[in-house]
Order: C-alpha cells, then structure tokens, then sequence
C-alpha cells in the first residue's frame, strides 16, 4: 500500500481513534473487574473470619471460656488436622467449615488489644508480622480490609474485631492469597489485548476496503485521465450510483472533457480548411509549370529549376493531403464508409497491383493469401491506402534482390496480414517513434529515400477505424513485419 495516500491516511487514522476508545474502554473494564474481583475477596474474608469467631466461641462455651479452644484454629487453617473427636458436634462442624471455607492456605493472627500476639499460623511468613501490624492495625477506625505484599505475593487481609466468651476483646487478622484473583486478572488482560489486536486489524482491513470502495470513483477517474489522448476523446465515466461529491467530481470532469473534445474538432476542422484553401494555388502552380515545361523554347537550366520545383510541389500536395485524410479522420467519422467484404479476395487484388512495384525494383514478392473467404467490415477505399502504404515503405527499404511476402493467417478470431521484408529494418530506437507524424529515420550517409513520415501514421489510424490496430517486429539489416489485425 502506498503510504502517501488518502487510502493509507483515513485507515490509520480509523484505527487510531479506535485504539485510544479501545484502551480507555479496556482500562475502565480491567479496574471494573479487578474491583468487583475484590469486592468478592472482602466478601469471602468477611464470611471466613465469622466463622472461625462463631467457631472459637463456640469452643469458648464448651471448655468454659478457656482460651486454649483457640488453638484449634491453626488446626482449622492447617492440612494436617488433629481435632479432637470428642468435642462432638462441634469439632464436626468445626471440620465441615474447614473444607467448605478452603482455608487452609490461608495465614492468621489473633492479637489482643495491647497488641499482644496470642496466636498465630504456624507458618506465618517472615515480614508478615510486620505488615499486618501497620496494614490491619489492631486500632478502630482504619480501613478493615487492606492488600499486603508478603515475600512478593499478592495478599488480601481483613481486621476483625470479636469478643471471647462475650469478655475479652480481641482482634482476628486473617489474610487469603490473591493467586486466583491475579491469574484472572492476567487472563483478562491477555483477552483484552488480543482483542485490541484482532480489532485493530480488523479496523484497519475494513477500513482500506471502505476507504477504496469511496475512493473508486477517483480511481475511475484517474485512470480515465491518463488514459485519455487527443484520439479517444470520446471516453466518459458513468457516472450512475456515485454519491454526491463524487457525482459533482465525475459530471465537471466529463463536462472538460466535452470540451476538450469541441476545442480538438475545432481544431482539426480548421487543419484541414487550411489545407484545403493551399491545395488549389499549389495545383494551380503545379499546372502553370507543367505548362512552362511542355514549352519547346524553355532554357536547359530554367527546366530543371522547374522540374526540381514541380517535385517539391508534388511533395507538398502529398503531404497537405495526408494532413488533410488525418485530420478527417480524427473529426468527421462518417469518412469511413464501412461494406461486407472478402478480405482475402481484396488482398488478391492488392498485390497484384502492388507487385509491380516490387519486380520493378527486382525485389521477389511473394502473396501467400488463402484462398478461403475472410470477411470483414471495411472500407476498401482506405484499407488499399494501408497495404499500399505498408508495402510501398516495404519496397523502399529493401534492396532489389530482396524478398517482400504478404502472409495472411487466422489467429483467436482475428485475422492477420503481414507485409513482411528482408530490407533494411528499424533500429531499436527507433522503433517507439515511427508510427508519430512526420518521423523518419535518418541514416548519416545515405540518400534521401522520398517520403513524408505520415505514411504509418495514416495506416494506424485506418486499422484502428476498423476495429484492429497494427504491430511490427523489426530487426537491423534483417528485415520487418508490419501485421495488421482485423476482427473478423
Ligand atoms: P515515410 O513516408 O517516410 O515512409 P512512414 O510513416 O511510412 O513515412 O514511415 C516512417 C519511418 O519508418 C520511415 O521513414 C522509415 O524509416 C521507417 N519504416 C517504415 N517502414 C519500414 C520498413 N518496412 N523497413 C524499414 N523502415 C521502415
């Protein structure tokens, strides 16, 4: 993809704004849940810490009031309990909120209210003490709840006050790991973060794919542009199911070439009314030194003065009429008077009156045309001009000993006649550039071979009013073929 481009531009711009609505809408979710997550936690430690009080003091009943019933709370929080059996349905209840409350990974500590610690897990993590001192301190009025960081694992702690026996105050702290809780909130992450991805992606091909669909027209447009010559002025876009903006885009651009296209056949009607008025003073002066020359008393030297004059004449006339034939054909369309006819048998009549041309030179020519019928639409008038163009060039630029064949084949539909000779050819340089007005090849050293440089010019533009076009392959001092292709 170009990145210079309204394409490129707008999905970037897209997926930019999706992104940072994205990111805030991830974080806000992230905290959501993490809060909710905890919210939970407090729940669970709340319900946890009530029943390991409803237990003690239940105990407390039992052993009446002694303190040493709580000692079995660090049975409660340990795997490896030893209750005893005969505290009946106690120690059974005692057990069945062991398992129920999952709590044997959890820590705790019961501390009086000097802050005396009067029992404690067993295996209580060094530092622990420390923190649930300052974070769940004994004192009322702080937060109940609070996030310890114990030897680099999340924890969640609770301060819960309770009364032993209904006397002694006392202050339960008792701290659940937060593993569960993290392992989801890294799952949600990663969640979140592929899903920003696969959006982004998403946004972005979505995006370029909308972008083209309402940059087509433009597209159209461009291309029509750079399509467009001085001979297929005749090219529009359509300009139907186009939004507004484009629609007014589409109509001015139609509308110049409109225009463009009155300013050529303005332009070309004028060439060819131009050529036209010099046609007859040229033919006037050509007869009046025809005339001086057929005169007996005429000077040796004033005779070739006019006979060098008479040719430039002719010269000048041949090429104001080929101006004239182009200029026709590029505006008045209607030149062109289009019959059903046997390309093979035209072909036939062509070269036997081309050929002529060829043997007086001493150059072999040899028409391989089939017999079979080809039919074309064509005007043979200017199809002659084309074969007697492509070759009388032929004719030219092979030297006499030479060979000039007319081959005709069938190929996808088309039919195909190449003039084909073993003269001279064109050199690559060339090549690009003999089909444009009034280009010929100039060799240093060689004589002037007569010509105007229109010849090919002229020929295209009849092959193409007839729906084909032509194509050569030539090579230097080998020969050319100039193939001229016509729907059949
Ligand atoms: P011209 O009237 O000069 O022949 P064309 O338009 O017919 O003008 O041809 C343009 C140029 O193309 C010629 O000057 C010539 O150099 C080259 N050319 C055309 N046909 C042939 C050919 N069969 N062999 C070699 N060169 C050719």
């Amino acid at each position: 993809m170009i990145t210079n481009s309204i394409r490129f531009k707008t999905s970037i711009l897209y997926s930019s704004i999706l992104l940072v609505i994205l990111i805030f809408f991830s974080t806000y979710l992230f905290q959501a849940a993490r809060h909710i997550l905890y919210q939970n936690i407090n729940e669970e430690l709340n319900i946890k810490a009530d029943q390991i009080v409803g237990t003690i003091n239940a105990y407390g009943e039992v052993t009446n009031g002694k303190l040493p019933a709580m000692s079995l709370v660090r049975e409660f929080l340990s795997d490896d309990v030893k209750v005893p059996v005969a505290q009946g349905v106690i120690d059974k209840l005692w057990e069945k909120h062991r398992w129920l409350l999952g709590a044997h990974n959890d820590f705790f500590r019961i501390v009086d209210v000097n802050g005396e610690v009067i029992l404690q897990s067993e295996d209580l993590p060094a530092g622990a003490g420390f923190l649930l001192d300052h974070l769940l301190s004994i004192r009322a009025g702080a937060d109940n709840y609070a996030t310890l960081n114990i030897n680099g694992i999340p924890f969640r702690g609770i301060r819960y006050p309770f009364t032993f026996n209904y006397r002694k105050p006392y202050v339960l702290q008792l701290v659940v790991p937060l593993t569960s809780v993290e392992h989801t909130m890294a799952k949600l992450l990663t969640v979140m973060i592929t899903g920003i991805i696969v959006t982004l992606l998403l946004s972005l091909f979505i995006g370029s794919f909308l972008t083209r669909k309402i940059l087509k027209p433009v597209t159209e447009v461009t291309l029509t542009a750079s399509n467009i010559s001085q001979k297929n002025l005749g090219i529009r876009i359509k300009d139907q199911a186009l939004d507004h903006e484009m629609l007014l885009l589409v109509d001015s651009f139609n509308q110049m070439i409109d225009r463009l296209e009155k300013s050529f056949a303005h332009i070309n009607e004028f060439s060819s009314h131009v050529a036209h008025e010099l046609k007859t003073p040229l033919s006037i002066i050509k007869g009046e030194l025809e005339l001086a020359l057929s005169a007996d008393n005429a000077r040796e030297e004033d005779r070739r003065v006019m006979m060098v004059t008479l040719e430039e004449i002719d010269r000048l006339i041949k090429i104001i009429k080929d101006l004239l034939l182009l200029a026709k054909f590029d505006y008045k369309l209607n030149i062109f008077k289009m019959e059903r006819m046997n390309l093979t048998e035209f072909l036939h009549d062509v070269c036997r009156h081309a050929g002529v041309l060829a043997q007086e030179k001493g150059i072999r020519f040899s028409p391989l045309i089939p017999e079979e019928e080809l039919w074309i639409q064509g005007d043979p008038v200017h199809l002659r001009r084309l074969f007697f163009n492509l070759i009388h060039n032929a004719v030219k630029f092979t030297p006499s000993c030479g060979e000039i064949s007319i081959i005709v084949t069938v190929l996808e539909g088309k039919g195909r006649v190449s003039v084909k000779d073993t003269g001279e050819g064109i050199a690559p340089a060339d090549q690009k550039k003999i089909f444009e007005k009034f280009y010929r090849v100039r060799k240093a050293g060689h004589e002037e071979v007569s010509g105007t440089g229109l010849g090919l010019c002229l020929a295209q533009s009849i092959a193409r009013a007839h729906g084909g076009d032509i194509v050569f392959e030539s090579a230097p001092q080998k020969g050319s073929t100039f193939t001229v292709i016509f729907p059949l």
